[in-house]
């Protein structure tokens, strides 16, 4: 008997050999290769004879291979043509393009074939053709229709092929998995839920959603909406959106720090503020006020748009958690941004006289062991770093609050990690990128939601052009202009790692030719391998004004703040994700002056690179961009959300898929509320293999 998570090379017909092959694609166990569904369905349960096709209808037929020949064309190199006849008729199909030749040995006179696909005409010889159709050679003397084949007679799953194996084979080896596997599986889903959403149990469905029986929905199954299908979807996303109702629920009754506010707080909150706090600012500095007062932990996420002004909203919070006596901690994702935010901290700060420090990663390990020690006594009431602030086995004497900046580039492992620091701290996540409303629920699922939906008055629009190399005198006729005016400008080249050599020698290429190009202005070159004093130097320097050229790599990416900055040239924006260079862009436009974003890419470039200038150009609305940004690049790719965590499923798609994610969400919260339902189902899950579990997830909440 075979369970889910029995290894694969004991399916029968798999062995050794093809089991190291389908391990090399992540299939270990049964579960695994259960999992991996059919990506389409055929209506083989009927042919069609030769005699009775039509063109342009859809058909399944099944014949004898009468002839077999390779055609040498000029425009569609080899053709495989193949002529079969089923006693009523002739039929022709044909396969453009010389790999599929190497198919050709498998065609011999004689043997069956089953084709699929859309019937069409031949022009020259008016006979009835099958243009490049799904196919299947049989076996010799195998197999007639309807005798209760794996490939014939019935609605057969199409495979995508994988370690060298055909559809046809998977769909045997699939088919031995199931007749071996043991019956009733348990079943993550309890009965009551099953029933009330029509799911079929977990053994049935596997076994349907491979093999279709008789009167099955074909127009469903392909549409992945048939029951077992959607219960699939609701399966993975109910586990996690379990994990994230636990733990929610698990925070709430924990008994974390607990802050007050008083009139003296209040003075002191208003004593930092530079400007007057926008509507959206004030209202959600009252949720995080509201959560820092409650008894349990604050899990909140911040987001908002790009120059939205989260960060005073941040230190608004900081100065409360320092008024009632506890220290607060502030992470960034980079170097620069780090910089950034302990200059800001330091000069909105000034006014209560805290004390601030910052771990930065070239530190000397006397001033490392100076600040340690600081953080451990309490002399130091406000820190920032990048991650290596919770990697190291940092003591603070009394944390009370961390914020988290530009949380998509952690994941939530990291944020996991952190929490579990101390004794559950209030944490606040802040997000530059506005991410689609489906994907927020799946990344963040058990945090509490506040959203800036609103600008800081007085900004002028940052218009946003395409140029290519053709244009670069104009473009450098507007930076001239701009600097005219006493504004200052940024171009930024791309920084990739792989090739960060290379990227490098091009923005170092470019700073000479912009040196000599702008001879009387004062032009700098920012790039992550420079030493952090030289960083903050350049850094301090052009916030001072005391530069008007800063050509940078992606360091500066996020958060950099200079109001003064009204024109930005981003170099090769061909190779930018969109979410990208919807940060970058957000560099300008933080003053009342209108600002210009400049998109330079080579003439030629490819259709996703197209529409996400096109997209750029078109709107600066972050929530929309993020949205086209999903659609481009599916959600695995989602700013850089495969190394942040953002669990892979194998059936469900955020896109497609979102309503069912509502469902799970609501379902999974009315679950938590029952203790024993819970407890079993931890019990149960801990016990099963991760097989058919998002992976990761179980073993955290
Ligand atoms: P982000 O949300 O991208 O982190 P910042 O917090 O860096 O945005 O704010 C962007 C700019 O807007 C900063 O220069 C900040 O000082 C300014 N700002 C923020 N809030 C206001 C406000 N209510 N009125 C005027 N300027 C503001
Ligand atoms: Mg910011």
């Amino acid at each position: 008997m075979l369970r889910l998570d029995s290894d694969i090379q004991y399916v029968k017909g798999v062995g050794s050999r093809r089991g190291a092959l389908l391990n090399s694609r992540g299939v270990r166990t049964v579960g695994d290769l259960l999992l991996r569904i059919p990506r389409a369905y055929q209506d083989r349960a009927t042919f069609a004879s030769l005699a009775s096709l039509r063109a342009g209808q859809d058909a399944a037929v099944h014949a004898k291979i009468y002839r077999t020949r390779a055609i040498q064309t000029h425009t569609r190199g080899r053709i495989l043509e193949v002529v079969i006849t089923d006693g009523t008729s002739f039929a022709y199909a044909k396969w453009f393009h010389g790999g599929s030749l190497s198919m050709a040995r498998g065609f011999t006179a004689g043997r069956q074939i089953v084709l699929y696909g859309r019937v069409d005409r031949d022009n020259r010889e008016s006979k009835l053709v099958f243009f490049n159709p799904e196919f299947e050679l049989l076996d010799e003397a195998e197999e007639t229709p309807g005798s209760g084949s794996l490939d014939v007679g019935r609605i057969v799953p199409i495979y995508e092929e994988m370690g060298g194996m055909t559809s046809r084979q998977l769909r045997r080896i699939t088919w031995a998995a199931l007749a071996d596997l043991a019956s009733p599986l348990d079943d993550p889903i309890p009965p009551a839920l099953r029933s009330e959403h029509g799911f079929p149990d977990l053994r049935t469905c596997l076994q349907r959603i491979h093999f279709p029986v008789a009167g099955d929905d074909i127009g469903e199954l392909n549409r992945r909406a048939s029951p077992s299908h959607r219960r699939l979807i609701f399966e993975e996303f109910f586990l996690l959106e379990l994990v994230f109702a636990l733990r929610k629920r698990q925070s709430q009754l924990a008994r974390g720090v607990r802050f007050e506010t008083s009139d003296a707080i209040r003075s002191s909150v208003k004593k930092i503020l530079p400007f007057h706090p926008t509507v959206a600012q004030k209202r959600v500095l009252k949720e995080i006020v509201e959560d820092l007062k409650a008894p349990h932990p604050m899990n909140r996420l911040l987001q908002g748009d790009v120059g939205s002004g989260k960060t005073i909203v941040a230190f608004e919070a900081v100065v409360v958690a320092v008024e009632n006596g506890y220290q607060a901690a502030i992470m960034a994702p980079t170097e620069i941004l780090a910089e950034q935010h302990y200059l800001n901290a330091k000069r909105v700060l000034a006014p209560l006289g805290y004390s601030i420090g910052v771990l930065r990663r070239g530190i000397k390990k006397a001033e490392k062991a100076k600040l340690f020690e600081d953080l451990a006594a309490g002399n130091i009431q406000v820190v920032i770093g990048t991650h290596v602030l919770f990697e190291e086995s940092t003591v603070f004497r009394k944390l009370g609050l961390v914020i988290i900046d530009e949380q998509h580039r952690f994941g939530v492992i990291q944020r996991l990690r952190l929490m579990a620091k101390g004794d559950l701290p209030n944490t606040l996540v802040m997000t530059a990128t506005p991410i689609p409303r489906t994907l927020a629920m799946t990344l963040y699922g058990d945090l509490d939601l506040s959203v800036i939906d609103e600008m800081p008055p007085g900004r002028s629009p940052i218009k946003t052009i395409h140029a290519t190399e053709r244009d670069a005198q104009d473009i450098y006729g507007r930076l001239a202009a701009e600097m005219q005016k006493g504004r200052q400008c940024y171009v930024v080249y791309p920084l990739i790692e792989e090739s960060e050599k290379m990227d490098l020698k091009s923005a170092t290429e470019g700073f000479e030719k912009l040196s000599k190009v702008f001879e009387d202005r004062r032009v700098a070159l920012l790039h992550g391998r420079l030493k952090s004093e030289e960083k903050e130097a350049i850094m301090r320097a052009f916030a001072a004004g005391n530069l008007d050229v800063l050509v940078a790599t992606t360091v500066i990416e996020v958060g950099v703040d200079v109001a003064n900055a009204t024109i930005m040239v981003i170099e090769h924006a061909e190779r930018f994700g969109l979410a990208q260079l919807h940060q970058l862009r957000g560099r300008v436009g933080r003053g009342s002056q209108s600002s210009l974003c400049v998109l330079m890419t080579p003439m030629k470039i490819g259709e996703t690179a197209r529409e996400r200038i096109d997209a750029m150009v078109a709107t600066t609305d972050g929530f929309r961009l993020a949205e086209v940004d999903l659609r481009l690049r599916g959600p695995g790719e989602m700013a850089g959300t495969r190394q942040s965590g953002l669990p892979e499923f194998r059936i469900a798609n955020l896109m497609e898929d979102s309503l069912m994610l509502a469902i799970a969400q609501r379902e999974a919260k009315k679950f938590v509320d029952s203790e024993d339902q819970v407890q079993r189902l931890l019990k149960e899950l801990s016990a099963r293999s991760s097989s058919i579990t998002p992976a990761g997830l179980v073993t955290v909440g």
